[in-house]
């Protein structure tokens, strides 16, 4: 089976960095819920994020322009989850696996493509080339291939275009963050279920774990 794995929010927490990098710039509104201008820190943030809420105001010609001037050590120096090597393990064990992930537009997308290089190279060693950078992910579904993404949207454009797709666990995408240990649990349940997937997304809230 070829499985195709998201980066960010799945392998690393761009939404914790995002976050920081907000926090002292109040011209920047994330989202009034947050409590961020409010002194909680990015970890609270995150762990009170109510279920659902869209992460969509973040996507503001502001924040892009004040990410696009970290670089490409932003993207490269991304916190990574906890999870990311067992997950990384269990995952090899069902399969191959290719880093499928996409890129902003503009200075920020250049350096975005830069930084994720290096993120993922420092891990798996600089002959590494099995990634892809792409928005249109889609272009990679095909029979016997399955996508892990926190984006709704990518999932279900996979499912439509012949894939399969697994949406990895957060808030901003309607599911409680699992630790480790239960994504594990969960990860095992969600590969014993695709066989039998009719184009149906994954989900924790569909799958028995
Ligand atoms: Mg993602």
């Amino acid at each position: 089976m070829k499985i195709f794995l998201d980066l960010d929010g799945v392998c690393c927490d761009w939404m914790l960095a995002a976050l920081a990098l907000i926090k002292n710039n109040k011209d920047i509104q994330f989202c009034d819920q947050t409590g961020l201008n409010e002194g909680k820190t990015p970890e609270e943030v995150l762990k009170n994020w109510q279920l659902n809420q869209r992460s969509s105001t973040i996507r503001t010609t502001k924040f892009w322009g004040k990410l696009a001037e970290q670089g490409h050590e932003w993207w490269a120096n991304l916190k990574e989850f906890e999870h990311y090597k067992p997950m990384l393990e269990l995952l090899r064990n069902k399969g191959t696996v290719t880093y499928l992930t996409a890129s902003p537009y503009g200075v920020c997308g250049r350096y975005a493509s830069y930084g994720k290089t290096e993120w993922i190279q420092k891990r798996e060693g600089e002959k590494f080339r099995r990634f892809i950078i792409t928005h249109h992910k889609e272009e990679c579904a095909g029979p016997d291939t399955v996508l892990i993404d926190d984006s709704h949207d990518q999932c279900m454009n996979f499912i439509k275009a012949g894939g399969k797709a697994i949406k990895f666990p957060q808030p901003w995408n309607g599911q409680r963050f699992l630790d480790s240990h239960r994504l594990m649990a969960f990860l095992t349940a969600a590969f014993y279920k695709l066989p039998d997937n009719d184009g149906v997304l994954i989900t924790t809230l569909n799958t028995e774990f």
